[in-house]
């Protein structure tokens, strides 16, 4: 099918590690959710990706500063994101939760962060759900960059929780990282592809056609699968 977007190369960032949407392989390719499907769409309407992995906030600053073309990284719509980026639809269903050292045995609940410290990563609805129960729990945020730092900080003892996507600590926790839930998800918004606000709409414009016919194939549910579906 001819598309207006046929032969052109877009940058596309992403986050450094957020499985099962980016992160590495064994042999050190950028592989995942959100690689797999915007490589899928990229061939089926003709164009090129050129993908870059500089972390989460790192992509939505490179996006607003016109530095790239688009952000794919397990990125949520958000009222207040539409004001400076435009979405295409949505590909994933996601929301936030809280997850504790697998070995922690104190904390049941929010109100047990009283006085404790909850790391989150810049920038991110994790950040942002954490901010607005702050205060009534009586948590210190620590605020950083990449999803590996929250972890650690979390199994290392230097912060007593980690709120993060509720589909990737899933994952994590699957793989045996080291964490556990206590809390019930928090429903959140549905994962897209941003652009800047008013640009790129024929990129937009591909994706959504190519996530249709993803869909309408079988090759969406099939890519979810493959990362997803339960091994056992
Ligand atoms: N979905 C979350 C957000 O959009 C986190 C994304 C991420 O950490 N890559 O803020």
């Amino acid at each position: 099918p001819s598309s207006p977007v046929a032969g052109q190369t877009f940058r596309i960032a992403t986050d450094t590690t957020f499985a099962p949407f980016e992160y590495r392989d064994a042999s050190g390719e950028l592989v995942g959710i959100d690689m797999d499907l915007i490589r899928d769409i990229a061939a089926r309407e003709g164009f090129e990706v050129e993908i870059q992995s500089l972390g989460f906030n790192a992509a939505l600053q490179a996006l607003s500063a016109n530095q790239v073309d688009a952000v794919i990284a397990g990125m949520s719509i958000t009222d207040e994101r539409r004001q400076v980026y435009d979405f295409t639809d949505s590909y994933f269903q996601s929301g936030v939760q809280m997850a504790i050292a697998e070995s922690d045995d104190e904390i049941h609940s929010y109100d047990d962060l009283n006085g404790r410290i909850v790391a989150v990563k810049t920038g991110s609805e994790g950040e942002k759900y954490a901010k607005s129960i702050q205060g009534q729990y009586g948590f210190t945020i620590d605020a950083v960059d990449q999803s590996s730092t929250m972890y650690e900080k979390v199994k290392s003892g230097n912060a007593a929780a980690v709120i993060d996507d509720y589909p990737v600590l899933a994952y994590g926790i699957a793989q045996g990282n080291g964490l556990k839930t206590v809390t019930d998800k928090v429903p959140g918004g549905d994962y897209a592809m941003a652009v800047g606000r008013g640009t790129n709409a024929d990129l937009v414009t591909a994706f959504n056609r190519g996530l249709a016919s993803m869909k309408a194939d079988g090759s969406y549910d099939q890519l979810i699968d493959s990362y997803l579906a339960d091994p056992s």
